[in-house]
């Protein structure tokens, strides 16, 4: 079966409506904005460019709430120092997710990889009571706007546990992921102020709390790392003597997510040059050698380390992030200041 792709017009067309739904969505609670935020995640990590229709499980919609309010639920730091405030994101009382997601917190300590891994019953039980918040809360909710029905992302249907993406909705969400996470992160942020602003005060930085990610964790990656490179950096094959930075490969950026296999050394200097473009072709291909040929040692030490990994997750992103960038005539890093664009034969790499 053959699908034509969604048109220009309707390209434009889905964008607005989402701008609309963020702006005109009447939101008690920023469910709605995890839910967006799940699809669009989802449609990069299940979905293709095909223009099909993309079925997705309420479940994989939940374990998504788990992972975007995880950090959320820590308590916010005033003044640098841990304060036991957990942020209202309900204009009512807490809203449950939260309140079950801090639970889970207290008993396994801030790790959420370390409680899949290490209890995956209780992750399987959370995941299960956050599936039933989502289909009686935002899922068949999130698309009315204003006072009427906004049904561009799928049908909605009232029941069950699954919902289909409408055609050309997965398509559109993998090729403005960047700028529709902006959206929903923007919209989630000033949400989450003005719930607060009592207690904030005039705290500026919420968005790093909410999602940014956790510099400090990094180092731990570092001997893993530089076992698997043999001490060189990815990026010029020199050794690393001096200064090194653990980088996520498909830059934080772009695509934020802490998954162990995107995690490469490199010289400080060849990490600041980089920046956050996308690697060219050749560390592309070094970078896949390198958890190709080290992926049982890369698996064993990451999960033995309770540091977050999921292969399969981060192949998909990183062929999500290249078939965009060739899609949108983007460029690459070389090396240094030298940019090009990015050569088609890239999907080579994945191929081998
Ligand atoms: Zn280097």
């Amino acid at each position: 079966m053959t699908w034509a792709l969604p048109t220009p017009e309707e390209q434009v067309l889905f964008l607005r409506n989402m701008q609309r739904l963020l702006s005109e969505g009447l939101f008690v609670a920023s469910y709605k904005f995890a839910l967006v935020h799940a699809l669009a995640d989802l449609a990069v990590l299940k979905g293709d460019d095909s223009g099909l229709p993309l079925e997705l499980s309420t479940k994989d919609i939940a374990a998504k709430f788990v992972e975007l309010y995880w950090r959320q639920s820590r308590p916010f730091p005033v003044g640098g120092q841990s304060s036991g405030l957990i942020l209202q994101q309900n204009t009512g009382k807490q809203a449950a997710i939260i309140a079950k997601i801090a639970e889970s917190q207290q008993e396994f300590g801030g790790s959420l990889f370390r409680l899949k891994q290490g209890s995956p019953d209780h992750w399987r039980d959370l995941v299960a009571e956050v599936d039933t918040v989502v289909r009686t809360m935002p899922l068949w909710k999130l698309q009315t706007v204003g006072n009427e029905s906004l049904e561009f992302l799928y049908e909605n249907v009232g029941k069950g546990t699954k919902i289909t993406l409408k055609p050309g909705v997965s398509y559109c969400f993998r090729s403005f992921y960047e700028l529709i996470r902006d959206l929903i992160e923007g919209a989630w942020v000033r949400f989450v102020q003005k719930l607060n602003a009592n207690k904030l005060g005039n705290i500026t930085d919420l968005g790093s709390f909410l999602f940014g990610n956790e510099r400090a964790c990094l180092d731990a990656y570092r001997p893993i790392l530089m076992d698997v490179q043999k001490g060189t950096c990815l990026y010029c094959q020199k050794s690393l003597t001096q200064q090194s930075q653990v980088d996520h490969f498909i830059p934080w950026s772009r695509f934020p997510a802490d998954l162990g296999h995107n995690f490469v050394l490199a010289h400080d200097k060849c990490n600041n040059a980089k920046s956050d473009f996308l690697a060219a072709e050749r560390h592309l291909e070094g970078w896949l050698d390198r958890n190709r040929e080290h992926k049982d040692e890369l698996q064993e030490r990451l999960v033995a380390s309770a540091l977050p990994c999921d292969l399969y997750a981060s192949i998909q992103v990183a062929k999500w992030m290249y078939q965009q960038t060739e899609k949108s005539n983007g460029q690459v890093w070389v090396m240094e200041k030298v940019l090009k664009h990015l050569d088609p034969a890239w999907a080579k790499c994945f191929a081998a």
